[in-house]
């Protein structure tokens, strides 16, 4: 391409644009000139209380503070260490005990459990598939790893999961490749806030068990379960987890699991893979081939990070304590989409399915231009996919997000009437 100096391409698109970034500037020099009360920056991935500042839980801060020198200083185990192993199973599966075999590795984020699992189960050239509305990583780790991202209609045009257009690619992808990975983004999806229901999931597995009567035929369902805490009653948002139990062994159930938004750990990269099998040696494989691609790309991860979750997990009372704060953190969130949503619906603002989450999507044409045009209110929202508007109300009060729905719709209005 003759674009680069010294570095070479390899299969990506690279073009150091960060559209995100950008609007996040705006947004900061706005609040220079008007004030803070008079901006709404919609556009950061994190949670932000009322006034604007990150939401830290006070009760995962105190545990880091408390650590010794030893807990950060010293390597930890290229596989996680094991009693960090044995809590991530409780943050998923709480009190529930899958059937079968299970396996962890550590993973920097749930950034690093996605790429160990698209290097470890698929070959280089393969399609990956997940929905059209996706999260935007999936493709730059596809891509890093010189794998394609293909996609199928999520919603159907009742807005429901469109059951047919994942099977329909499902099938179309499987008739080229003989393995894939389907990336499943599971409660409270980003960027559309949609949460797949029991029926939802029996459709996903029958379509996967379809394809796998064909024993040559290998499926990796990864569910990224990155918001799972932030989806409403934990034990209601994790039931999806017993259909992945005794699967055929030709479909595997991987889980991303991801400790920063749980634990407003952003930083501190925490995380894992997990599997879940009824064949033992599929679990030690997995564990196996894991171990190989962390030592290859990380060596080991955030010891400290690892710490504090088995600190939480082993202390009863400080769990109880840290799961109360971010009960209140959660509350807040799911305030601010009732809001967001009750104001769209009583002005019929078009936006895909929210059940919870950091994002709604509010779907129009020209989204770049009607993006600009709330500049003007103060109000900076991501365009996304050229057909709709990110809006995080992850980051914004709760009175901005009554406030915007009518914001958004005249500014819709104003651009696609010209
Ligand atoms: N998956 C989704 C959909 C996300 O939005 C995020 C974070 O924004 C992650 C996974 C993983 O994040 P991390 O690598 O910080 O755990």
């Amino acid at each position: 391409m003759g674009r680069f100096l010294m570095a070479e391409e390899n299969f990506r698109t690279i073009t150091g644009e960060d559209k995100i970034f950008g609007i996040n500037k705006k947004a900061k020099e706005m609040i220079e000139k008007v004030g803070k009360e008079n901006v709404a920056n919609a556009t950061v991935g994190s949670l932000l209380d009322e006034e604007g500042n990150l939401v830290v839980l006070s009760s995962v801060v105190e545990v880091l503070k408390d650590l010794n020198p030893l807990d950060y200083a010293e390597y930890a185990p290229i596989a996680g260490l094991p009693k960090f192993l044995e809590s991530v199973k409780k943050a998923v599966f709480m009190d529930y005990e899958p059937e079968g075999y299970i396996e962890a590795v550590a993973t920097p984020g749930g950034t690093g459990a996605i790429r160990n699992t698209i290097q470890n189960y698929t070959k280089r050239g393969d399609t990956i598939l997940t929905s059209d509305w996706y999260w935007s990583p999936y493709k730059t780790i596809t891509q890093e790893l010189e794998r394609k991202l293909d996609t199928y209609t999520l919603f159907d045009d009742n807005n429901n999961f469109n059951h047919a257009a994942f099977e329909n690619k499902l099938t179309e992808v499987m008739t080229q490749q003989d393995r894939i990975v389907v990336i499943i983004n599971t409660p409270s999806h980003n960027p559309t806030g949609y949460s797949l229901t029991l029926k939802d999931w029996d459709n996903v597995i029958n379509a996967a068990k379809k394809i796998a009567s064909d024993k040559t035929k290998k499926i990796v369902l990864l569910v990224d379960i990155a918001y799972i805490d932030f989806a409403g009653n934990a034990k209601e948002s994790r039931e999806f987890l017993s259909k992945l139990t005794n699967l055929p062994e030709n479909i595997l159930p991987l889980i991303s699991y991801s400790m920063s938004k749980s634990f407003t750990l952003y930083g501190m990269r925490g995380g894992a893979l997990i599997c879940m099998s009824p064949n033992k040696e599929i679990t030690d494989e997995f564990k196996l081939v894991n171990s190989f691609s962390c030592r290859a790309s990380w060596s080991n991860c955030n010891r400290s990070a690892m710490i504090t979750l088995s600190s939480i997990y082993e202390d009863a009372s400080l769990l109880n304590k840290v799961v109360k704060e971010r009960e209140v953190a959660q509350t807040m969130l799911l305030s601010r989409g009732k809001a967001f949503m009750d104001e769209a619906e009583k002005i019929g603002l078009s936006t895909c399915p929210y059940d919870a989450g950091f994002f709604i999507i509010v779907t129009c044409e020209n989204p770049e231009a009607v993006s600009e045009e709330l500049f003007k209110d103060g109000i900076f929202t991501v365009p996304f996919d050229n057909r709709g508007l990110r809006i995080s109300i992850a980051s914004i009060s709760k009175p901005w997000c009554s406030l915007l729905p009518e914001k958004i719709d005249k500014a819709i209005k104003k651009v696609n009437a010209k």
